[in-house]
């Protein structure tokens, strides 16, 4: 059995970021990492098929957090990144049957026909609101500041990341950064006119991918760790100051133990270790519907749609990927990337690919001029559900804490314990790697006020 400085399990973006700030930080350090499955980069895969490229996870993320733009650069993937910018590219939202475009300021969205005006004004409410102290829904936490019309704008930003339900999912622990601001400040207007004033710069970010899609950051990432493939970390044990990890491959030992899995693989493998308040959270499945089309076929200008549960339509939303990131498709082609299931419709997953393929090219087509029939059609089925920081989310991060704590050289990070997005991975992994090398773990990351992009 070899000892190690730091065993990190778990090659997902969450391992390998941490692996990567680690060698940064403390390049003298030997780190092991074990990988279940056969390739490294868990829920980023991108998917290279009959000359389209779609993913099977994240399309992207936003370039406007800090950590992100650092492990961009240190990676040096300049000539391979592909960007997106928001200011430039339309969004839309499903209402009433229609594609509308979203606004992105305040002078649009006061002229926009999406509210009518009753529904502008109480929208000023929030400026008057009192924050309620306790934890809330997203539903009715949007609906004490802004009252209920704003509902389906809630529910396209929790479709677009959490594909949840904002019935259930805890806006503190889903959105702790927009709940900051609303304590701090007494209103969220308030809260973001003040830090519109305390803004340096005053652009609206990118949304990022890579000329091969999001794997090329993972399979970049991986390229110089110490990586045991198909090796599936069974049970945790410490002794004498050292961690044991006994997997399908062997037996490893290190001093620092970091788990850096989706919090659903982590908390039965922790439990053993000190009883957790649960075992699991509620996971949104999506499939993704690539379509193909010739090129003269008119997909609305921008990134997408999103259609709130309201609605009540098939498809999630779409992504309009010839767009956002060129030479997706095949010469003379465009794709569509359609998004299915979500936590409120598991049951589409029972349906054979080809009734996937004409519920969704049905749905689209009632809301853009699609022809009948798609020249290319794949269903891409989900593999790794997105966890759903619901309501009592605060326990599980509480117990992360108490583990941290009690067990010295035990590090926890990874899928749905502090966030869901890639960006919040990587800030989470650059902070482990921090806490690691200072030897104290224990403290939730601070909540931060990012903008809110729809
Ligand atoms: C469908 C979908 C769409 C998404 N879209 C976006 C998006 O558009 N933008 C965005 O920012 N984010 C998005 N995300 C979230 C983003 O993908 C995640 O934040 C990120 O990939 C999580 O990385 P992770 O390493 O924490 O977890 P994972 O990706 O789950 O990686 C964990 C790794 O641990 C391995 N593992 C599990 N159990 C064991 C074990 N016992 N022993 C050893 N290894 C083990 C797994 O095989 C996996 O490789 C999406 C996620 C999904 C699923």
């Amino acid at each position: 059995m070899t000892n190690h400085d730091v065993i990190i399990v778990g090659a997902g973006l969450s391992g390998l970021s941490i692996a990567h700030f680690l060698n940064k930080l403390r390049p003298d350090l030997e780190l092991l990492l074990l990988e279940k499955s056969d390739r490294p980069g868990g829920a980023i895969q991108s998917l290279n098929i009959d000359g389209f490229l779609a993913e099977w996870g994240p399309h992207g993320f936003l370039d406007n957090i800090e950590e992100s733009r650092e492990l961009l650069d240190d990676l040096k993937l300049d000539g391979d990144i592909q960007k997106a910018p928001l200011r430039k590219f339309l969004r839309y939202i499903c209402l009433n049957g229609r594609l509308k475009t979203i606004p992105q300021t305040p002078p649009k969205i006061i002229l926009s026909d999406l509210l009518p005006l009753w529904a502008k004004l109480r929208l000023l409410g929030d400026l008057w609101r009192r924050p309620l102290p306790h934890e809330q829904t997203v539903a009715d936490w949007a609906t004490h500041r802004f009252g209920r019309s704003i509902l389906p704008f809630a529910d396209i930003i929790l479709t677009g990341t959490y594909a949840g339900d904002i019935e259930k999912l805890s806006i503190d622990a889903a959105m702790p950064g927009l709940r900051k601001l609303e304590m701090e400040a007494g209103s969220v207007l308030r809260g973001a006119i003040r830090s519109q004033k305390n803004k340096v710069g005053n652009g609206m970010p990118s949304m990022v991918s890579f000329k091969m899609g999001m794997e090329r950051l993972v399979i970049k990432l991986a390229a110089d760790k110490n990586l045991v493939l198909n090796s599936e970390v069974k049970r945790l044990s410490k002794s004498d100051g050292l961690w044991r990890v006994d997997t399908n491959t062997g037996v490893y030992s290190a001093r620092n133990l970091v788990v850096g899995l989706h919090i659903n693989r982590a908390l039965p493998l922790l439990n053993v270790l000190q009883t957790a308040p649960q075992l699991s959270v509620p996971e949104a499945m999506v499939a993704n519907i690539l379509l193909g089309f010739a090129d003269d076929v008119k997909i609305p200008f921008g990134f997408g749609y999103l259609a709130p549960t309201s609605e009540n339509r098939f498809a999630l939303g779409a992504l309009f990927p010839t767009h956002m990131f060129p030479g997706r498709a095949p010469e003379g082609m465009q794709s569509l990337e359609v998004l299915v299931g979500g936590i409120r419709n598991p049951h589409h997953f029972t349906l054979s690919d080809d009734d996937l393929i004409e519920a969704a090219c049905s749905d689209l087509r009632q809301l853009m001029p699609l022809p009948e029939k798609p020249i290319y059609a794949k269903v891409i089925r989900p593999r790794i559900g997105i966890p759903q920081l619901e309501i009592g989310h605060a326990r599980l991060q509480t117990y992360r804490e108490t583990m941290e704590n009690g067990f010295p050289g035990l590090f926890i990070s990874g899928f749905g314990w502090e966030g869901i997005g890639a960006n919040e991975m990587i800030k989470q992994a650059k902070r482990t790697a921090e806490n690691l090398i200072r030897g104290s773990g224990g403290s939730r990351g601070p909540a931060t006020v990012k903008g809110i992009y729809v």
